[in-house]
């Protein structure tokens, strides 16, 4: 195994420069090399004669030298290269640019085997600056050959070489950790082959053979990694059996508005679930706005009217003291009580709550983490919900639900997260979905500009202001950082409130505020005393102040698509039109075009599908928020189908050997373990 991990630094031709430039694309030690996987392929394979040669096409062909080669300079700073050769079916020249010094390689009667683009030019046939080599080498003609990301200082053909020279002399050592009744299963390569056809692939069936492999394994071993990680494997629990209750339809029916159809539907699976014996655990997806509270609210009174108590945990207790609202104007005409408990009340207050939830005069209980201490005992708790979970922990949302007797479980989340992430993340979870906005919500209009536009942007706000309107704006960084040319917030904010704005109140929002500060900026913004409040991106969840109808968006290319979906999401909450302005300060192609998508769809799923889609799931939510471990062969866009099947197998091999202790098993320990090593604290989702 040692063998594997040795720095590539002591490998021949690499040394401590080349090395330091490998470490750019993450590759430190023999085994990162093996697994760096080719982003594509050249297939060189295919041997054609002349006459087969079509314009513009690579061509691959064995050629004889035939005579001298002509140098021509018909410009300054161009030189063209000649070198005429006969293949079986004609005659030609190799033509090279600016390459003089390949002039005395080619002498006459040597035989090669070269590829290029072919071209005609009248009646010559030209090969354009071909690749070459002595027949028989097959190292870079002749064969399908990879193409690696690269760095600066590193070419395709260094890493090639260092590859190939690796397989020859390690592959003996690499150790197959994939069980043998699963190679069987699936028929499988094995894992030299897997690794010698990734890099040199016999043929293209049998590089995506070796794909196949490699990505089934990988998935694996994260599914594995991450149900052992949360120690649940598929929840057979016996939970509360619910009964109808036609109280719940008569509450729904006396609701100041009308559900939509995808509220009802999502309610039709709840009732569902809660209404037969097993423990519900579902995940409700929905886009900002879609109405997950009402959905939430309605479930819980259906526990209360069987005769249980309900709990609600909110990230931050502005989210906690709307839910709270709501639940009271919703309920007043019931029988029903409701308490909000956070960090911020008195300890009078706080053992008040706390006993009379424990003697059951509680009915339902909103709060924020305050929720899942120690001292806070139910009477008879029914049914959990988690609002915006991903700002919570695995540990945390366990423990509320395990503050009752296996009671019904809903997390809810506005971050619309693509089929195969959802997969992976709440594979244990059964989903539902809010896919429609209340009716009468009008589109945010949204524009995406470059720098130069900032000038007219503070004028835009000013003319909001005058409306009586407020504007959020929001930057990547909260300091000033010497490393990165970012908008901060704090420096914004000065030079808003001291220089360009000084007419408005400015407000400076961010995470490494107390909380009381936060809560106290966030009340007078609530109020308008506050008209332009600068923030990072602690403003995403669940902040409602329907007086905002702008939000404006500093070094937008820093941000994930679903980031800034949810930020768009805090305005358009009121009667107002409402405008998102997105400044782009990186005007490169994937940059634009992920502009292109804000400003072309206000679906949250199509949004998220699309930026994993551009950028791959390591920057899609950052690796580290949800602690998914980088994958190296595996695309969670691409490769559902693997997934899938990869999926049932780790729950086939956990429900039977749970901590991987058969002898069959043992193998794919060292893996997760290395998959998970780094980011077991961070797990977090
Ligand atoms: P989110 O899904 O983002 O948590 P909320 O539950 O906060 O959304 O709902 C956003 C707003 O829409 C709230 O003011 C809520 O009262 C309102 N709302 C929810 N459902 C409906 C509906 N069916 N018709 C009209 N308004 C609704
Ligand atoms: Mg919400």
């Amino acid at each position: 195994m040692d063998i594997l991990n040795k720095n590539i630094q002591y490998l021949k031709g690499v040394g401590p420069k080349k090395a330091s430039r490998f470490k750019r694309l993450h590759i430190e030690t023999v085994e990162e090399l093996l697994y760096f996987i080719p982003r594509d392929y050249e297939d060189r394979s295919i041997f054609k004669s002349l006459r087969d040669g079509v314009r513009d096409e690579k061509i691959t062909l064995k050629v004889e030298i035939i005579g001298q080669y002509i140098l021509n300079r018909p410009r300054k700073n161009l030189s063209i290269l000649k070198i005429p050769f006969r293949d079986s079916s004609g005659y030609g020249n190799l033509v090279y640019f600016n390459q003089d010094y390949l002039k005395d390689r080619f002498k006459i009667g040597d035989i090669y085997i070269v590829n290029g683009k072919f071209n005609k030019n009248g009646i010559e046939n030209q090969i354009m600056n071909p690749v070459f080599e002595k027949p028989g080498q097959s190292q870079k003609v002749g064969l399908i050959v990879p193409i690696y990301s690269l760095t600066e200082g590193l070419t395709s053909n260094d890493i090639l070489k260092l590859v190939n020279n690796l397989l020859k002399e390690y592959l003996t050592f690499i150790p197959d950790l994939l069980p043998k009744y699963l190679i069987n299963k699936h028929n499988l390569m094995s894992i030299q082959e897997a690794l010698m056809n990734i890099h040199f692939p016999k043929s293209i069936d049998y590089m995506k053979k070796a794909r196949n492999r490699l990505a089934y394994e990988e998935l694996l071993n994260l599914q594995l990694g991450l149900s052992i990680i949360k120690n649940k494997t598929i929840n057979n629990n016996n939970g509360i059996k619910f009964p109808y209750k036609k109280e719940v339809s008569d509450f729904i029916k006396n609701l100041p508005f009308k559900l939509t159809k995808a509220q009802l539907i999502v309610l039709e699976e709840i009732f569902t679930d809660m209404e037969n014996n097993k423990q519900m655990n579902r995940l409700i997806q929905g886009d900002v706005g879609s109405g997950k509270t009402i959905v939430g609210i309605v479930s819980m009174f259906k526990s209360v009217v069987s005769g249980y108590q309900a709990a609600m945990m909110a990230p931050t207790e502005i989210l906690a003291m709307q839910h709270y609202e709501s639940l009271t104007s919703l309920l007043d005409k019931y029988d029903i009580r409701c308490e909000l408990l956070v960090g911020s009340l008195s300890k009078k207050k706080k053992v008040e709550i706390q006993s009379d939830l424990k003697a059951g005069k509680i009915d339902i209980l909103v709060g924020t983490h305050a929720l899942i201490q120690d001292n806070v005992e139910f009477n008879r708790l029914g049914l959990t919900i988690t609002d915006e979970q991903h700002r919570f922990g695995v540990k945390q949302r366990t423990s509320l639900s395990q503050k009752g007797e296996n009671p019904d479980i809903i997390v809810m989340t506005a971050t619309p997260i693509p089929r195969t992430l959802a997969l992976i993340l709440y594979g244990d979870l059964d989903i539902s979905i809010i896919d429609e906005l209340p009716p009468g919500r009008r589109e945010i209009e949204t524009y995406a500009v470059d720098k130069n536009m900032k000038e007219r942007i503070y004028k835009f706000i000013e003319k909001q202001v005058s409306f009586g309107r407020q504007a959020y704006i929001v930057c990547p960084l909260i300091e000033e950082s010497e490393s990165m040319d970012l908008n901060s917030a704090k420096e914004l904010f000065q030079y808003l409130r001291d220089e360009r704005l000084v007419k408005l109140n400015i407000g400076l929002l961010h995470g490494k505020m107390a909380q009381k500060e936060k809560d106290e900026i966030m009340e007078r913004f609530n109020k308008n005393d506050i008209q332009v409040l600068v923030s990072t991106t602690v403003i995403e969840v669940g902040v409602n102040v329907a007086n905002a109808n702008l939000m404006v968006v500093f070094n937008a290319e820093r941000f994930g698509l679903a980031q800034l979906h949810q930020l768009r999401g805090r305005v358009g909450r009121g009667e107002y039109q409402s405008y998102c302005i997105l400044i782009n300060e990186n005007m490169n192609s994937i940059s634009r075009e992920r502009m292109r998508i804000l400003q072309s769809s206000s679906d949250g799923f199509f949004i998220s599908e699309k930026d994993l889609e551009l950028r791959g799931p390591g920057e899609f939510f950052g690796t580290k928020q949800h602690g998914l471990p980088q994958l190296k062969v595996a695309n969670l866009f691409t490769d559902m189908d693997i997934l899938k099947v990869a999926q049932t197998d780790a729950h086939h091999i956990l429900n039977n050997d749970p901590n991987l202790n058969n002898e069959d098993n043992k193998g794919l320990i060292s893996k997760i373990n290395e998959m998970f090593d780094k980011n077991l604290d961070l797990l977090d989702y």
